[in-house]
């Protein structure tokens, strides 16, 4: 399957990985938009939001659960962002669901 995040999780592209479990992986986002910035991803490929089945609902909450804790572990207790871009509108652009980690930084909102 010719997916970046396949792949990165895989171990075929290199990326900057700090975490893995037997779901998900983490790893810094290669352009950063915060002091910290991360994504956490399903190993399993799923391209988007609405590709997201009841079989799933565990399997978010387990990327939400280890986000939040992750942050945590970087030292955002003050605070931080979880994004999920869904789709072209939404401002996705790899398409393979991931979590956002945004932190150390003040955000704003609306966001763009
Ligand atoms: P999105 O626009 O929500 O689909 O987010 C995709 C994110 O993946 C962007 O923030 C990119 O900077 C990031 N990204 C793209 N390629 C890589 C890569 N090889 N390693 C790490 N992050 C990447
Ligand atoms: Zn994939």
């Amino acid at each position: 399957m010719d997916c970046l995040f396949c792949k990165i999780a895989s171990g075929d592209i290199p990326a900057r990985k700090f975490y893995e479990d037997d779901q998900v992986i983490a790893f810094h986002d290669i352009g950063p938009q915060a002091p910290v910035h991360f994504l956490v991803i399903p190993k399993r490929h799923i391209p988007t939001l609405t590709d997201l089945t009841e079989a799933d609902k565990a399997l978010v909450g387990h990327i939400a659960y280890t986000a939040q804790r992750l942050a945590m572990e970087q030292g955002c207790d003050q605070g931080f962002r979880l994004v999920m871009n869904c789709n072209e509108q939404g401002g996705q652009t790899v398409f393979h669901i991931h979590m956002h980690v945004l932190g150390q930084r003040q955000m704003h909102w609306p966001p763009g």
